[in-house]
């Protein structure tokens, strides 16, 4: 039976939220272009379309946000930030972001050129978008078990080493400017990478003499998995395994509002002083003095603590088993997940549960539409409306291999009750999945056509 852990918090405040009714739901949708990012929050009973920004902060990090300075340069926060920043990543060099894909578009903006490639066990979204922005292009070599969904392997976010080797080989080191990891694997399932993986990694772009940026935004929780699943680490505490993973990489690029538990922030961190002279000025004209880049100074005093809350061992315990037990009961009542469970999200295999319906006719979206309907629940599908594209070369639409919807769960926010009543839910849908139709686009930008996309039912 599934099993959740007690929270290790009690709660001393309280946002109350509604479950409007069905038709209210339907029309919510139309409304909306079958778009649930076009929904208004007030309107969704459980928000799981994303752990971004969601999480409930602590009474340390409300305080915190008391002792915010505001000065324009120089402000005591900025060096509250430096200090944890140091303490756990441990690069010579870092500004603060308003968020991680700030980090990923100067990174890019002084990095790619047009036709250059960019590797990675797998690029998150804004990743993916910010190189493609620049004409350059990201590859994703993450290892096979990855794609497939009932594979129980322990870090399936690992990259392939022997694809990465083969694919350097046959660009050019030249051609690549930087190479990166994404920890956990956010659009693999939020599956983690292995220590041991990533010193290879590492080593491998050392010896091509490709810089090496982690994409850092659940440090905290792949951390832990470490801890649990891999040989040698079961006495090391997440902060100790998170500086040896970070002394791998030549920096960073982290959203802070997934692993550090803020509302808002971002960081890019990195060992190269030209470099950063470079960001910097990029810094300063996108997103401010490189002591504040883009936040207030109330922003970065609760980042510092949120990072080292977001690495404690009880906080992290409750977490991921939180992201378990969901798991467990969704497999249950007969719902084809990932497994094994990631960390700050479920990820459901629609093209698994409505095999009825083609890449082109969008399973991940339907789904995703269903879940709102049934039940008022916001997920996010993480498929051919966020992936699919036009090969470059060819025109041709390329498909991802896996049409998941994500259910991601916002750190210390919702209850075990919330997490039953999802499983509820799903088994309802379950029981009419063959009944279920497609979706087309009447509206897609070129780039991040998930967020702003309209629909039609098929
Ligand atoms: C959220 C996320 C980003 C982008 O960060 P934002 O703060 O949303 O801009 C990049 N990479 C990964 C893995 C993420 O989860």
């Amino acid at each position: 039976m599934a099993q959740h852990p007690p929270e290790p918090f009690r709660i001393k405040m309280v946002e109350p939220i509604r479950l409007i009714d069905s038709a209210a739901r339907e029309n919510a949708l139309k409304k909306a272009g079958y778009n649930l990012f076009a929904l208004k929050a007030e309107d969704i009973f459980i928000d799981l379309l994303t752990d971004s920004g969601t999480g409930a902060m602590s009474n340390r990090q409300w305080a915190a946000i008391m002792l915010g300075d505001e000065s324009y340069a120089g402000a005591r926060s900025y060096f509250r930030l430096d200090e944890a920043v140091n303490d756990i990543f441990g690069f010579e060099h870092w500004m603060p972001t308003h968020q991680g894909r700030a980090a990923e578009g100067i990174l890019s903006a002084i990095l790619v050129k047009e036709g250059n490639y960019i590797p990675s066990n797998m690029h998150f979204d804004t990743t993916d978008a910010n190189i493609r922005s620049r004409g350059g292009r990201p590859t994703n070599l993450v290892i096979d078990e990855a794609y497939d969904p009932a594979n129980m392997h322990p870090f399936k976010g690992n990259m392939d080493i022997a694809k990465l080797k083969a694919f350097i080989e046959e660009i050019g080191a030249e051609n690549i400017p930087f190479g990166m990891m994404t920890v956990t694997n956010n659009a693999g399932g939020g599956q983690p990478v292995s220590m041991e993986n990533m010193c290879a990694v590492a080593d491998v772009y050392k010896s091509y003499n490709i810089p090496f940026f982690i994409d850092a935004a659940r440090y905290a929780e792949n951390a832990y998995f470490i801890k649990m699943r891999e040989e040698g680490y079961a006495e090391k505490s997440p902060t100790e395994i998170t500086q040896e993973m970070f002394a791998l990489a030549d920096g960073m690029t982290m959203s802070a509002k997934k692993d550090a538990i803020v509302n808002i922030g971002g960081l890019l961190c990195m060992r190269d002083n030209d470099l950063f002279v470079q960001a910097q000025n990029e810094l300063i004209m996108r997103e401010g003095f490189p002591t504040y880049g883009g936040l207030a100074g109330r922003d970065l005093d609760a980042m510092a603590v949120g990072l080292r809350e977001g690495l404690e061992e009880s906080y992290l315990a409750y977490r991921l088993n939180q992201t378990a037990y969901l798991n467990d009961l969704l497999i249950d009542v007969g719902v084809p997940v990932i497994q094994p469970a990631g960390g700050h999200a479920i990820y459901i295999d629609a093209g698994a549960l409505l095999p009825h319906l083609s890449h082109a006719e969008f399973p991940d979206q339907a789904l995703a539409v269903e879940l709102y309907r049934e039940g008022g629940i916001r997920g996010v599908e993480l498929g051919s409306v966020m992936f699919s594209h036009e090969d470059p070369d060819t025109g041709e639409m390329v498909y991802p291999d896996l049409e998941l919807v994500r259910l991601a769960i916002p750190r210390r926010t919702y209850t075990q009750s919330h997490l039953d009543y999802i499983a509820e839910t799903m088994s309802k849908i379950v029981k009419r999945a063959d009944q279920i139709g497609g979706y087309r686009f009447t509206y897609a930008p070129q780039f991040l056509k998930h967020f702003t996309a309209k629909f039609e039912p098929l």
